[in-house]
């Protein structure tokens, strides 16, 4: 049997104990114990650090028998007398003293763990995740979860102290507009009828405004149906919120502010305001991405003029066809890229869907060109220059449709720069995306869909576009980017009701459509709504960039991998027929 804590109060946290002389309580678990015969050390530790207890000759016999029997993870609660070590360890807060113990308590024994709980952990993260409340034991988590935590506060604080009010919004509900699959929860009480989980409260927000509350932000947990990426789990926290009677630049500030306060809280550093802006068609033409990592540079190069008349059929059909051709010029990489490595890369870009990879590698005096043989007098020259190449350098360069050429070299300028190892650490690089296309054209669907969400006002000055050229919308949309990150997605929405409808019919949605999925919320517009605005701030991506993690598994105490399991409780699960009759469903299909 257990010892229980009775006439015990724990009186400090392990990494806090001082005051030599001073008699402590403190509880934890053993980190490791050391029996040196008549001597007996055992780290204590807590979420907050490590203490050291020591038992000796004068230890009572009993106490000292006991603390012989302590084991890894056991965990205790032990009272004694603060007092100077004699190896003292710098590199703990506690390394100068130790609690020699006058009472000892084993409030619970501890099988071996499946694996050692210490910082830097080599068990593989299967293991791990499938134990997680022993990962979550080790103290990298433990203080990815406290930052984790600090970040909330300091959000709530934040908005709270700016006038916001929080409010909590449904967790099933009839569908959102976020563009991913929806996790549905059947209903027992409409069989054949289901409630989706919110991808945001997106609606809810906007019926807020209607409602005259103003300022609202909430923690939101959203649920999205999609492909997992280190940077994506199905569900995720926002800090949601929502404006009215502003326009783009208040909200804008409204979060610059935030950003700069939570750094200054959380991370003690400065971050400089206004925060830097791009429009979407400079970072799409300079980083081919809406999510530009810009701490380092490998732009982007329109190689178009300069080849248009070139020897080379690959790159001069590209341009007849409507193409484009760009590159990327990648520093001192000739090293790096290898023939070998430079056929990986060929077959990395062909996988998101372009023709081929033509390249110039400058090792020796002479470039090496994989279209030089078709290049006529002085073109490969001009290709250098344009391309501002220099010996050592590799120069990657495709010829594709223009969006295609441009993310496929986004993708590539990312993964040679991880390659090449030039992205700097410990840097914070946000950025605004602005001015967002309000239309994408979808080749599956050979529809427009809305790029954001289809409650975005349009432009002001592209309002007369609407009918004839959808191309030429843009949306008072704005995304907040860190290190290549998107940490946020926002607009001003539409309040005119008849410019909603005639959004929602240059969508390709008939009324019918429109009635059934957001009926109520055209008819709300009709009672009158201040114009409004917000944006959701992703929580986790937030606190794995301020943490340094790699992967919002880190930040997330119990999250799902790539397949949307969850390791530790087995979930999805299967359910027992009789819980599924009830619904009134039926499985059809099972993937065994
Ligand atoms: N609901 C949007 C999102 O989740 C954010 C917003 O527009 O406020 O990306």
């Amino acid at each position: 049997m257990a010892d229980n804590m009775k006439g015990l109060k724990r009186t400090h946290y392990c990494g806090e104990v001082e005051g030599i002389g001073s008699e402590v309580t403190v509880g934890g678990y053993v980190q490791k114990a050391r029996d040196l015969g008549n001597l007996i050390f055992i780290d204590l530790r807590d979420r907050t650090g490590i203490v050291q207890l020591a038992f000796d000759d004068s230890t009572d016999r009993d106490i000292f028998e006991k603390a012989s029997s302590c084991r890894s993870e056991f965990v205790l609660m032990a009272k004694g007398t603060v007092r100077e070590r004699e190896s003292k360890n710098a590199d703990i807060k506690t390394g100068n003293i130790e609690i020699f113990v006058t009472d000892l308590r084993i409030l619970a024994k501890a099988q071996t763990p499946p694996f050692e709980i210490v910082d830097n952990s080599n068990t593989n993260e299967e293991l791990r995740l499938k134990y997680r409340y022993l990962d979550l034991r080790r103290r990298p988590l433990q203080q990815n979860i406290i930052m984790r935590s600090k970040i909330a506060k300091t959000a709530r604080d934040y908005f709270y102290e700016n006038g916001f009010i929080e409010i909590e919004t449904p967790m099933m509900i009839k569908s959102t507009p976020e563009g991913a699959r929806d996790y549905l929860v059947p209903s027992r009480v409409h069989p054949g009828s289901f409630y989706a989980l919110p991808q945001s409260p997106q609606i809810y927000k906007q019926l807020l405004m209607i409602a005259g509350y103003d300022r609202y932000i909430q923690l939101a947990r959203c649920f999205r149906d999609e492909d997992l990426r280190a940077d994506r789990q199905p569900e995720f926290t926002q800090i949601d919120l929502e404006m009215s009677f502003v326009d783009t630049e208040d909200i804008m500030q409204m979060a610059e502010g935030f950003v700069r306060r939570l750094f200054k809280d959380v991370l003690d550093k400065d971050i400089p305001t206004p925060l830097p802006r791009m429009t979407y068609t400079e970072a799409m033409e300079r980083y081919g991405s809406d999510k530009p990592d810009t701490r380092f540079g490998m732009e982007i190069t329109d190689l178009t003029d300069t080849v248009k008349n070139c020897g080379f059929g690959v790159f001069t059909s590209a341009i007849e066809n409507g193409g484009t051709v760009r590159c990327i010029t990648a520093k001192n990489a000739a090293g790096t890229f290898t023939r070998k490595e430079i056929d990986k890369l060929t077959e990395y870009v062909k996988g998101i869907g372009v023709k081929g990879l033509a390249y110039i590698r400058w090792v020796d005096d002479a470039p090496g060109c994989s279209f030089g043989k078709f290049l006529g007098e002085g073109e490969l020259e001009a290709i250098l220059e344009k391309a501002g190449a220099e010996k050592g350098d590799v120069v990657f360069i495709i010829a594709d449709k223009k969006n295609t050429a441009l993310t496929s070299l986004g993708a590539l300028r990312l993964k040679t720069a991880k390659q090449l190892d030039i992205i700097p650490e410990g840097m914070f690089n946000f950025l605004w995306i602005t001015e967002f296309p309000f239309f994408e054209w979808n080749e599956e669907t050979q529809h427009w869909d809305a790029m954001h969400h289809p409650f975005t006002m349009p432009m002001d000055e592209c309002l007369q576009y609407l009918d004839t050229a959808p191309e030429k919308v843009f949306a008072k949309a704005y995304d907040l980017v860190l290190n290549g990150t998107e940490l946020s997605s926002g607009s001003i929405r539409i309040t005119d009701y008849e410019l909603q409808q005639k959004m929602f019919e240059s969508l390709g949605l008939t009324d019918e459509e429109i009635q059934a999925k957001f009926g109520f919320l055209v008819d709300a517009y009709k009672y009158g709504a201040a114009p409004h605005g917000g944006m959701g701030i992703g929580l986790d991506r937030l606190a794995m960039i301020m943490c340094g993690a790699d992967s919002l598994r880190d930040v997330t105490a119990f999250p799902k991998v790539q397949n949307a399991s969850e390791l530790m409780s087995d979930c999805p699960a299967k359910v027992d027929d009789e819980s599924l009759d009830i619904l009134g469903i039926k499985v059809v299909k099972t993937e065994e």
